[in-house]
This record gives C-alpha cells, sequence and structure tokens, in this order.
C-alpha cells in the first residue's frame, strides 16, 4: 500500500490540475449511510420517497422519510478527516476544485472553498409556487408536508429527486473542471449513478490520472482506475496529507 501512496503522492504533486470527484462512501464516517449496500438507506427506506411524481402526490409519505433520514439525522454529521483533508490540500494549492454527489455539506465544513454540487444541497429548502428560498434550519419542520411560509405552497429540498435534471451551473462547472484535469481523486462511489459516474471517464478521456479511494471495487476500478488505493476514505486521505504536506 505504501507505493501506491507514494505513486498517488507523486501525481498529486506533479499534477497542475487535480479535482477530488466524491460519492456517498466519503461521508460514511461521519455517520451518514450510503444509499447502497447492506447498511445502505434503501435497505431501510424505499427510494420512491425520493421520487419526483411521488413527492407531489403525496408529499407527507415524502417529506415525513425526508425529513427523518437528511435533517434529523444528517444534520447532525460533522465533516471527517477525509473532507478535512481535501480542504488542506486545497489551501496547498494542491487541488482545484471538489465535484460531489454528495447533498450533505460536509464538504464545505471541511474546508473546501470550490464545490461543484452535482446533486444540489440539503441545507436549503425552496418553494415549489413562489421564489421563496431558506435554510432548512430556520423553517419550521413540526408539520409535514413542509409548506412556504410565504405562500403555504409545498417547499422542497434543494436537492435533486429522481426525475429532476442536474442543476445547470454546477453541471456545467463540472464538466469544464473534469476535462480540466490531470489528476482526478475518485473517492466512495460505486459509479453507478448517471449522469455523474460519466465525470471521471470525461477526465480519463481528458487525459487525467485517475486516483481511486474505496474499500471495495467500483465501475471505474477495472476499467479507467490507474492507481487504486484500497481502503477507508479517512485512513487512506491522513496517508497521503501525512506525505505530502
Ligand atoms: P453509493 O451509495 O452508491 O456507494 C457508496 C460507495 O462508498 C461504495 O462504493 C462503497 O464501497 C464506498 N464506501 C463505503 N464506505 C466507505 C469509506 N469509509 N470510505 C470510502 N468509500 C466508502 O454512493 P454513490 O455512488 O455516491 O451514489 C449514491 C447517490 O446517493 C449519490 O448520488 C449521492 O448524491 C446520494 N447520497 C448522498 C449522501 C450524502 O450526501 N452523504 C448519502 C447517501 C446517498
Ligand atoms: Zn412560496
Amino acid at each position: 500500500m505504501d507505493t501506491l501512496i507514494d505513486s498517488a503522492v507523486k501525481v498529486i504533486k506533479k499534477s497542475k490540475y487535480t479535482t477530488a470527484f466524491t460519492g456517498a462512501g466519503i461521508s460514511v464516517e461521519s455517520g451518514i449511510p450510503p444509499f447502497r449496500g447492506e447498511t445502505g438507506l434503501w435497505s431501510k427506506y424505499d427510494p420512491q420517497v425520493l421520487d419526483l411524481n411521488y413527492f407531489y402526490s403525496s408529499p407527507k409519505e415524502s417529506w415525513t422519510v425526508v425529513k427523518e433520514i437528511f435533517y434529523d439525522f444528517f444534520g447532525k454529521a460533522k465533516a471527517n478527516d477525509a473532507h478535512i483533508g481535501l480542504g488542506i490540500l486545497e489551501k496547498k494549492g494542491l487541488l482545484k476544485e471538489v465535484i460531489t454527489q454528495n447533498i450533505d455539506n460536509l464538504h464545505q465544513e471541511g474546508g473546501s472553498s470550490i464545490v461543484h454540487e452535482f446533486h444540489g444541497n440539503s441545507n436549503m429548502l425552496v418553494c415549489t409556487s413562489c421564489s421563496f428560498k431558506d435554510k432548512a434550519e430556520h423553517i419550521d419542520m413540526s408539520r409535514m408536508p413542509v409548506l412556504c411560509p410565504k405562500c403555504k405552497s409545498l417547499l422542497k429540498p434543494d436537492f435533486i429527486f429522481f426525475g429532476e435534471g442536474i442543476p445547470p451551473l454546477a453541471y456545467q462547472k463540472s464538466i469544464n473542471a473534469a476535462k480540466n484535469s490531470e489528476a482526478m481523486i475518485v473517492i466512495g462511489t460505486t459509479g453507478e449513478v448517471m449522469p455523474a459516474c460519466q465525470l471521471p471517464l470525461l477526465a480519463k478521456d481528458s487525459g487525467a490520472t485517475i486516483i481511486e479511494i474505496n474499500p471495495e471495487t467500483s465501475k471505474f476500478t477495472h476499467s479507467i482506475t490507474d492507481i487504486f488505493l484500497q481502503g477507508k476514505a479517512t485512513e487512506i486521505i491522513n496517508k497521503i496529507i501525512k506525505k505530502i504536506v
């Protein structure tokens, strides 16, 4: 493993444009389960609660579960050493941008300042009728479904549900970041969620070296990954940081 870490450190030091592409796995050690796998959220909840049509047709049922997963539970999570490590790399000028599929705001809390949220963010709630938008913590969630304090229409978390498009600005910035990458660090993602999973492929096609961190293999491992660092995000990032700074 040490030789592989050394190779990754070498690539990151040499690269003039390193990006990170992260999935649910980077937040697992903050206590947030991923969607898939034995302990994943979908072993406990029905994914239809995050389907856009279901949200509009059964807002009370959808909001009750969304609140439990994303606000009662996610809300208490703190950035871990992997999020913090990426923040340190950015400050050292060794990481330009983070593209994340996560909606938990932990990259920003970990010190990364340029974060493209490919699937939006759970921190903000938006009104489905008027222009109202505010932080979830400012909104009364004691009654389901959660309604707009201004116009009483349905409020929706500002992350994308199944059936919704990628936020255009984050999409464009993520594509540019992938294309500009000389190295991309892919952390904690199965590579199964479309179209996000195409970003590492785009980086690879643009000439990037792909460094992957995951305790398990993913769709990328045997296809585009150049250096596979098998292990938990915090452990591997800590080793990289120790050698690099
Ligand atoms: P996923 O649930 O499909 O897969 C999680 C991946 O993380 C797996 O490859 C697993 O091996 C890996 N993993 C598990 N523990 C890890 C650790 N300690 N360190 C590093 N990797 C670890 O996740 P996904 O591919 O990101 O796709 C699921 C979708 O669900 C994403 O779109 C994401 O937006 C969303 N999601 C987000 C959060 C969050 O915001 N934290 C949580 C759950 C799901
Ligand atoms: Zn409103």
